[in-house]
């Protein structure tokens, strides 16, 4: 929590042509990573409500336009604090610790969902769940259950953080061989590849 709140007042804003990555192959941990290192600077991808709009229509989680919020918190703020708790909760999952998902849980709350009858073709019918999605809690509840689900039956060998020391990524790993290291080879994986190459022909005198 501490950390948000720094992050809050840092600010720094995303450079144009950088966007969060969608890298971790889950919902729940590619929205942790809304916050990453840019050029070493931690920079948090959700500035204002346009933002996590922005960013849910990404990850495939849309949000009707008609159903925004009108209610006092706003959107970016409640999806920093659901962020935030869901990292916390995800790190003492990860050491095998007790966490506390009171937050969480007040998310699922207004994780309001409710199955409608629909007519498509004559003889088609078919029955939908549809969210609501008329306050903050309701537009971030496909993330607050992802990561419920996740927290509760997730293999969490699988689930890590990017090797990289200077990395806050988190993805889970569907490798065959379960050896993923890295967020992405492009990024943290190439950049160890290149600092081993050069350690190695260092200590060859090269
Ligand atoms: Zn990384």
């Amino acid at each position: 929590m501490l950390d948000t709140m720094r992050m809050n007042r840092i600010r720094p804003k995303p450079t144009g042509e950088s966007r969060p990555l969608l890298l971790a192959g889950h919902p729940a941990l590619d929205f942790l990573n809304t916050r990453m290192r840019v050029n070493r600077e931690l920079v948090d991808f959700l500035q204002c409500d346009e933002d996590v709009l922005r960013w849910l229509n990404q990850a495939g989680l849309l949000v009707a336009k008609s159903r925004r919020s009108t209610a006092p918190m706003s959107l970016v703020d409640a999806a920093r604090t659901l962020r935030a708790n869901i990292r916390s909760l995800v790190e003492k999952r990860k050491a095998g610790q007790r966490g506390d998902p009171s937050v969480l849980n007040g998310f699922l709350v207004g994780a309001q969902s409710y199955p409608q009858l629909l007519w498509n073709k004559p003889r088609t019918l078919t029955i939908e769940r549809l969210r609501r999605q008329d306050t903050p809690a309701g537009i971030l509840a496909p993330i607050a259950e992802a990561a419920a689900d996740l927290l509760a039956t997730g293999d969490f060998n699988l689930v890590k953080r990017c090797e990289d020391e200077t990395c806050v990524l988190w993805f889970s790993d569907q490798t065959k061989s379960h050896h993923r290291r890295w967020c992405s080879t492009m990024l943290c994986g190439n950049r160890h590849k290149v600092a081993a190459y050069r350690k190695r022909r260092r200590a060859e005198g090269v």
